[in-house]
């Protein structure tokens, strides 16, 4: 079994989209494997703060 965690910006000004294991986030996330200490594989979703960077118009 395979389970998915997203790493957020904290205070981050929008709101990152972690209720799927999709990286469909509009941020953009990194998806990395990462190994577990059970042997298990899972993903980080690393999300990008978008905060104070381009800013999309509207
Ligand atoms: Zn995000």
């Amino acid at each position: 079994m395979t389970h998915t965690l997203h790493v957020t910006p904290l205070g981050d000004l929008v709101d990152h989209d972690t209720s799927t294991t999709d990286a469909d986030c509009v941020c953009g996330p990194e998806v990395r494997p990462a190994a577990h200490d059970d042997g298990s594989i899972g993903w980080l979703l690393v999300h990008y703060s978008l905060d104070g960077r381009e800013q999309a118009e509207g």
